[in-house]
């Protein structure tokens, strides 16, 4: 019995020792695989093709087909208007767009830099060597809707959840089709510029809510305070922000009604009761000078830098920037700034991949949500959530109404500088759904023209509502 207890160690050992090297000699194999499929690239057309010959399916959040292959080829949306709206995200298995799916996941599309205990298991299945499927969150049908809405002029929308912070549609115009970008041909202008997610806007007056939002947070805030609107007369003298309009002046208002009317001297007045620092310090609560990573990719907020001179601050807290480079917002930052603000000042950390799928058909790598940046809890956010509500109950974003359903937004127009150098105007929009079966946000910008940005928010959000 005791000889046969040892045999049986004996056995037992030597099996444990053969399933070691088995293991080893798996990983290692696994390894060079890997190696050698990068290597064999070596970066040329026909060779990425190769690579993505078999690489995983991108889905939209509909699971519909952005990005697959078949037959050995890589193949984009059925939809060529789908595939268009989506080229800046998805990109092309050649690379000729960085900072995209197709390129900054190119590893788990065609099979490696899964966690290795995943990796182990699919080896041993004989699916070691095929890519995973990428679900996004962003929706096939919204972002078509978006970039009809766009109508042809340059331009970003970009909805977010902001309770949870997945990215429900990015659009950003002018664009191309993807077998375009692969043969480098019939490109339009800043057709690959990613304006959803790095654009450097001037925010106009969406900036007003970072300024409500910082007086409030100081000692000199007075939920009733009222002041007199001198219209084109400068609030503090010549250089001071004043009313560019030719209807006369506001009258006595509040802030409730400076946001309705977007006063630029209520807001300039109570920017520089708020004080320099409480300003910047604001605004990096709300997410300026940070850098947003959508996984492995990257994206912009915004850019803000207090001048310490009164008369500037004036015009800053009005959303203009002195300088080209001291204020500046891009499209998904305007939709975390209305999320903010309707999430009771939190500020969730946006994300476009919702899981991966392996290729046994196993969903995994959920991204989790998380929180981005809080405003203070010293600031009246629900004063200020209650205004924009307003704005858009009874002031200048009325447009962006949802008949049944409470809707918040503030609108901008602003000068900013275009691809070729040329000042021209934007119209910019930040707004919400304060629902919480519907906890959507927006950001919008049409660029060179006055736009009825809050009825294109007023569109969008309500298919949001159908598409869930
Ligand atoms: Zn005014």
């Amino acid at each position: 019995m005791k000889q046969f207890m040892t045999s049986l160690k004996v056995i037992l050992f030597g099996f444990i020792i053969i399933s070691l090297t088995l293991l080893t000699g798996i990983i290692f194999q696994q390894n060079k695989s890997q190696k050698l499929l990068l290597e064999s690239s070596n970066e040329n057309k026909h060779a990425l093709a190769f690579r993505y010959s078999d690489a995983g399916t991108i889905y939209s959040r509909e699971m519909t087909k952005l990005a697959y292959s078949e037959n050995q080829q890589r193949k984009y949306s059925e939809n060529p208007e789908v595939a268009r709206s989506f080229v800046q995200i998805i990109g092309d298995y050649t690379h000729n767009i960085g900072n995209t799916i197709e390129a900054a996941y190119q590893d788990r599309l065609i099979g490696s830099g899964r966690p290795w205990h995943r990796q182990l298991v699919l080896d041993f299945t004989g699916k070691g060597m095929s890519g995973d499927d990428i679900a996004l969150t962003i929706s096939s049908e919204l972002n078509l809707a978006a970039q009809n809405s766009l109508a042809g002029s340059a331009g970003s929308v970009v909805i977010l959840n902001y309770e949870t912070g997945e990215i429900l549609c990015a659009v950003s115009t002018p664009n191309t089709y993807p077998e375009n970008v692969v043969a480098w041909q019939n490109i339009p202008t800043s057709a690959l510029f990613n304006r959803s997610f790095n654009s450097e806007y001037s925010p106009g007056s969406t900036f007003k809510v970072v300024t409500g939002t910082a007086w409030s947070k100081s000692n000199t805030y007075d939920p009733n305070y009222a002041m007199t609107c001198t219209g084109r007369e400068p609030l503090l003298g010549p250089g001071s922000v004043f009313e560019n309009r030719t209807g006369g002046s506001h009258g006595y208002i509040n802030m409730q009604g400076a946001y309705e009317i977007s006063c630029n001297h209520f807001f300039g007045d109570v920017g520089l009761k708020a004080s320099f620092d409480n300003m910047e310090e604001t605004a990096e609560e709300f997410g300026f000078n940070k850098e947003i990573r959508l996984g492995k990719l990257y994206a912009k907020t915004g850019e803000y830098q207090a001048v310490e001179d009164e008369y500037l601050l004036t015009w800053q807290a009005i959303g203009q920037p002195i300088d080209t480079n001291e204020l500046s917002t891009s499209t998904l930052h305007l939709a975390m700034l209305g999320g903010a603000i309707a999430n009771d000042g939190v500020m969730m950390q946006p994300y476009l991949i919702n899981h991966f799928i392996d290729p046994s058909g196993n969903d995994y790598d959920y991204t989790e949500k998380e929180v981005f940046s809080e405003i203070s809890s010293q600031a009246d956010v629900s004063s200020i959530k209650n205004d924009l509500i307003s704005t858009v109950n009874q002031g200048m974003a009325s447009n962006a109404s949802i008949y049944g359903y409470s809707v918040g937004g503030k609108t901008g127009t602003a000068e900013s500088v275009n691809d070729t150098g040329e000042l021209q105007v934007n119209s910019l929009y930040t707004g919400f759904i304060d629902d919480p079966q519907f906890p959507y946000a927006i950001g919008i910008v049409v660029e060179n023209g006055h736009f009825d940005t809050p009825s294109i928010a007023s569109n969008l959000l309500s298919l949001a509502m159908q598409i869930n």
